[in-house]
């Protein structure tokens, strides 16, 4: 059972950050969650197991962190700021000593091994860098079977967009070559410490069972998607005719892959893109 001391408190998370001499920046989008049942909500959400390797980017003072390991998990954390990275393993081993946690010291955007596969990833992400840190990490740690993060709303909105929908993107198409994703509940701005000026979300993804293809069929996918989202009013002809050489040669692989080159890129969902890039070999 849970114990509320084994969990960071407002004051103490306050304390802790004049201690070091951090004042939380925008720059590193340092919001720091200082209420614990929002902290058991996201592990709850994850339905992190005991014994299991989960993976956390950014975890700050180590509210989540405490959470994670409050449950039984071991944790790999990745922390940029390296005050916090070096006084992480302190505070735990000061509130849950002999807990499992690995803290590296990195840009999570660069990290390309991680310790002791881990198989979910639970954060509350910097929201300056939290789509390319979700992208990289699916892309880089295939052992990473689902997760949970809290992200700014309107991210989080878009990662779990259907197609058609107004605020489905490139990166909702990118992140459905992944897996599933959904959202899973809203989180009050006052829970965080400095309060952000936009509302959170909490989204949940699953990766598929099989993959959808190689790695150049994703970066092939991907191109078309960002050159389909760039100018998303057009119709696919059009919008595809620089990434595919002419709006003859669009208009040629968008009826090879059984599309109207009519279409906008806001009705494909991620299927189609991937029979679009499998009959369209040539994009870089
Ligand atoms: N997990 C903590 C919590 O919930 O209180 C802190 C979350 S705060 C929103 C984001 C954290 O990500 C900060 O600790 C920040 O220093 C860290 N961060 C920002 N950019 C990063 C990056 N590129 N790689 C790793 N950590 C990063």
């Amino acid at each position: 059972m849970s114990e509320p001391g084994r969990l960071l408190g407002p004051a103490e998370i306050r304390d802790l950050a004049e201690l070091l001499g951090v004042s939380p920046t925008k720059k590193l989008g340092q919001n720091f969650v200082l209420d614990g049942n929002t902290v058991r909500r996201i592990v709850k959400t994850a339905r992190v197991r005991p014994g299991q390797t989960v993976v956390e980017v950014g975890p700050g003072l180590g509210s989540l962190t405490l959470g994670l390991l409050e449950v039984g998990a071991s944790v790999v954390a990745v922390e940029i700021d390296g005050r916090l990275a070096e006084q992480l393993p302190i505070t735990v081993e000061q509130l849950q000593p002999g807990a499992p946690l690995t803290v590296l010291h990195q840009d999570a955007l660069r990290v390309t091994e991680l310790p002791g596969d881990p198989t979910a990833f639970v954060a509350n992400l910097p929201y300056n860098v939290s789509v390319p840190v979700l992208l990289h990490f699916l892309e880089h740690f295939p052992s990473i079977r689902s997760g949970v993060v809290m992200v700014q709303s309107e991210v989080g909105l878009r990662l779990a967009a259907d197609p058609g929908s107004k605020v489905y993107g490139a990166p909702s198409v990118k992140a459905a070559w992944y897996g599933r994703w959904r959202t899973a509940g809203q989180v009050s701005r006052q829970v965080f410490w400095p309060v952000p000026n936009v509302d959170s979300v909490l989204v949940a993804f699953e990766r598929d069972e099989q993959p959808r293809g190689s790695d150049e069929l994703r970066a092939r996918t991907f191109a078309l998607v960002d050159a389909a989202f760039q100018q998303r009013r057009k119709m696919l002809r059009q919008a595809l005719s620089g990434v595919l050489g002419s709006s003859e040669r669009a208009t040629a692989a968008l009826n090879a892959a059984g599309l109207e080159p009519t279409a906008r890129g806001e009705q494909l969902g991620i299927a189609e893109f991937v029979a679009l890039a499998s009959v369209a070999p040539d994009v870089p």
